[in-house]
C-alpha cells in the first residue's frame, strides 16, 4: 500500500536492533485517517471471505482494527488483553507469547464469552516479525474452535521469519507494507511489492 510505505519513508525511524518506530503514526499517535484506508485496503485484498469478527491485541491493534471493522460491516472487534484484572471475569482463553520489543513472555488472555467455536476470524495486528504474537492469537482461536479466514498486518518485516512460517503454514496473510531491509546508519527503509 503505497500510502503507508509513504508515511513509513517519511515519519519512520530505524532503530538497532532491527526496529521500526512509528509511533508518529501508528502506535503513539494515530493517523485515522490513515487507519481508516488501511482498513478500506484490508476490506479489498480479503474480499470474498466470510469474516464476522475481528481479533487482535492490545493497545497497538486495537484502533487499526477498529477502523477495519467499518469496513467489513461493522464487525464486532475483540482485543487479547495482556495482563489479568479483576475486570476479566469468567472462563478465559489464555496463551502466552515472547515479545520481540520487551523481550520477555507474556500472556494473552481472551474471555470466553467474546469468541466462539464456528467464529470466522480476521486476526489484525502492527507488525509481523517472527510470527510470536499472531501464534498466540492463532492457538486462542484453535481452542476456541473459531476459524482463521484472514490475517491482516500493518507492516511485516520481510527479513524475519514470521510472514514465511504463517504463509507455509497455509494461512491468508496479507501484509499492507513489506520492510525487506533498513539501515539504522542511513535510515534507509526497502520495501517488497505489495499486492
Ligand atoms: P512478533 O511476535 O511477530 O515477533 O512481533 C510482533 C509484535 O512485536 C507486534 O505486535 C509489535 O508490537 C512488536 N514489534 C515487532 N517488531 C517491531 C518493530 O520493528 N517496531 C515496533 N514498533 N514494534 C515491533
Amino acid at each position: 500500500m503505497k500510502q503507508l510505505e509513504e508515511r513509513i519513508r517519511h515519519d519512520g525511524t530505524v532503530k538497532p536492533g532491527n526496529v521500526l518506530k512509528v509511533d508518529a503514526f501508528l502506535n503513539h499517535q494515530c493517523d485515522v485517517a490513515l487507519f481508516d484506508a488501511m482498513g478500506a485496503e484490508w476490506a479489498r485484498l480479503f474480499a470474498g471471505r466470510q469474516i464476522d469478527k475481528i481479533l487482535t491485541i492490545e493497545a497497538s491493534g486495537i484502533g487499526i482494527a477498529c477502523l477495519a471493522a467499518r469496513h467489513f460491516g461493522d464487525v464486532p472487534v475483540v482485543f487479547a488483553k495482556k495482563t489479568q484484572s479483576i475486570n476479566l471475569d469468567g472462563d478465559q482463553y489464555v496463551s502466552s507469547i515472547y515479545s520481540f520489543t520487551k523481550q520477555r513472555e507474556y500472556p494473552v488472555i481472551v474471555a470466553k464469552r467474546f469468541l466462539h467455536a464456528g467464529d470466522h476470524v480476521l486476526l489484525i495486528d502492527d507488525f509481523l516479525a517472527k510470527g510470536n504474537a499472531l501464534h498466540g492469537l492463532i492457538d486462542i482461536c484453535q481452542h476456541a474452535g473459531a476459524k482463521v479466514e484472514g490475517i491482516g498486518i500493518a507492516i511485516e518485516k520481510g527479513f524475519q521469519e514470521g510472514g514465511r512460517k504463517l504463509r507455509e503454514e497455509g494461512y491468508d496473510l496479507k501484509s499492507l507494507a513489506i520492510v525487506e531491509g533498513m539501515d539504522p546508519e542511513t535510515g534507509e527503509i526497502r520495501f517488497a511489492e505489495s499486492e
